[in-house]
């Protein structure tokens, strides 16, 4: 892998100096990172990144847009807005999950507008492939498989989401002991499908190092999927979740020895009290890759605010020493995503990932704080709205009384204690 070796060579390579640069840190401490698999920096080498980034410890906390058509909906132009949207309010990176029959065009045209890294799960295509066959993922042979990845990788995806860890013996784990919501990832449960129907182990199991290879050559990030993430409070850290991530730990630590960058990948769903638990164990269990998570959501309560559910744990696992955030939009559990939920899913994970690197004293995190502190107090409306996360929202909001020009705002009026307070 180009950026490990470079590493290995002490070669402060371009795209190191980049992201260095970006973080505020040394070129040296990503290096390092990199060496001891701590770091990692998404981009195919076929790809000239206009932002990269480098995800892990010590920088700052990196969030994940998923976008991409559902066989319901979705198009090409669709899906470039979505992808407008993310560059718009600061998405770190992207994933295509389309499964229309339009895939291919729609995973080109993201990777040749994105500025940013960009991830997918190459199970998706064999699936949607296998359809237009009019036959179905459990058919498919270990070769379809490694067309798709060897396919997309030429392609110039940065990271691929690898279901490997979906063993036989993980679900037998899964059968003896049950679950409320069953297997929740789409990759895990076509994985699972397929093992059942051939009576075979997991071929992205049984054939890592040939993944191994197309990573290396393309310099590819694996982000080593959890199919058997908990989907329901109810399941959070099961048995058959914890062996698989213990499998996970061991492919990593193969990934590493190739040279192959790898992370992690989290639950899911799982209450307050169990994050700090998941985080540490991970990073226990896959010698301190950077751990990636969906939410976590915190409960199952509220289809429909699942943004805010899973930001709640989002922030917290962030906080514990997650390095990397996939979104959650309010249209979670229920549709594929408009493009206003996008946006309210993007704004509530830069908001979990930048209170978490407050709390983790990520430099520079608490300096906009200050500076949004010290134009609020002032009631300088305009530097106020102009410093924060979503001036747009936050200006229409406060011209709703029309108070713009005034030293106070319509929520206290004369009795405004920051003006009252500035007087004594
Ligand atoms: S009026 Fe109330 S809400 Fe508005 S700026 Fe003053 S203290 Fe804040």
């Amino acid at each position: 892998m180009r950026q490990i070796n470079d590493a290995r060579r002490g070669h402060k390579a371009e795209l190191i100096k980049r992201v260095a640069k970006l973080e505020g840190v040394s070129s040296r401490f990503i290096i390092d990172g990199l060496k001891k698999g701590t770091i990692v920096i998404p981009a195919n080498r076929l790809r000239n990144i206009k932002t990269p980034c480098a995800i892990g410890k010590g920088l700052r906390t990196k969030i994940n847009a998923n976008i991409g058509t559902s066989p319901y909906y979705g198009n090409v132009s669709e899906e470039l807005k979505k992808l407008d949207i993310c560059v718009k309010y600061h998405a770190d990176t992207v994933m295509d999950l389309s499964t229309s029959n339009d895939f291919k065009a729609v995973l080109k045209s993201i990777i040749k507008k994105s500025p940013m890294p960009v991830g997918t799960v190459p199970l998706y295509e064999v699936a949607v492939r296998a359809k237009e066959k009019n036959s179905s993922f459990a058919k498919t042979s270990v070769d379809d498989i490694f067309f798709a990845i060897q396919r997309q990788a030429e392609e110039g995806v940065d990271f691929f989401t690898i279901h490997a860890g979906v063993t036989e013996d993980v679900l037998g784990l899964l059968k003896k002991h049950g679950r409320i919501a069953g297997i929740v990832s789409r990759g895990g449960a076509l994985m699972a499908k397929w093992m059942k129907k051939n009576k075979r182990e997991n071929p992205l199991y049984e054939n890592f190092d040939r993944v191994l290879s197309i990573a290396k050559e393309y310099d590819i990030a694996l982000s080593l999927g959890d199919g058997l993430r908990p989907g329901s409070v109810c399941d959070a850290t099961d048995k058959p979740q914890i062996a698989e991530l213990k499998i996970l730990g061991k492919l990593a630590r193969r990934a590493k020895e190739k040279g192959v960058q790898v992370m992690i990948e989290g639950p899911g769903h799982v209450p307050i009290n169990q994050i700090e638990k998941n985080i540490k164990l991970q990073k226990k269990l896959c010698n301190n890759a950077p751990f990636y998570v969906l939410g976590p959501l915190v409960t199952d309560v509220a289809p429909g605010y699942d943004h805010i559910t899973s930001a709640i744990g989002a922030s917290l696992a962030g906080y514990y020493g997650a390095d990397f955030l996939c979104y959650v939009t309010p249209a979670e559990h229920l549709s594929i995503p408009t493009l206003e939920d996008v946006k309210e899913g993007l704004i509530a994970y830069r908001i979990a990932a930048h209170s978490a690197d407050i709390a983790k004293g990520i430099k520079d995190a608490k300096g906009w704080d200050k500076t949004v502190s010290i134009f609020r107090t002032s009631r300088d409306w305009k530097r106020h709205i102009k410093a924060s996360m979503d001036p747009e929202k936050a200006e229409a909001i406060h011209k709703r009384f029309k108070t713009e020009t005034k030293d106070i705002c319509s929520m206290c009026g004369e009795y405004c204690p920051l003006k009252i307070s500035e007087k004594i």
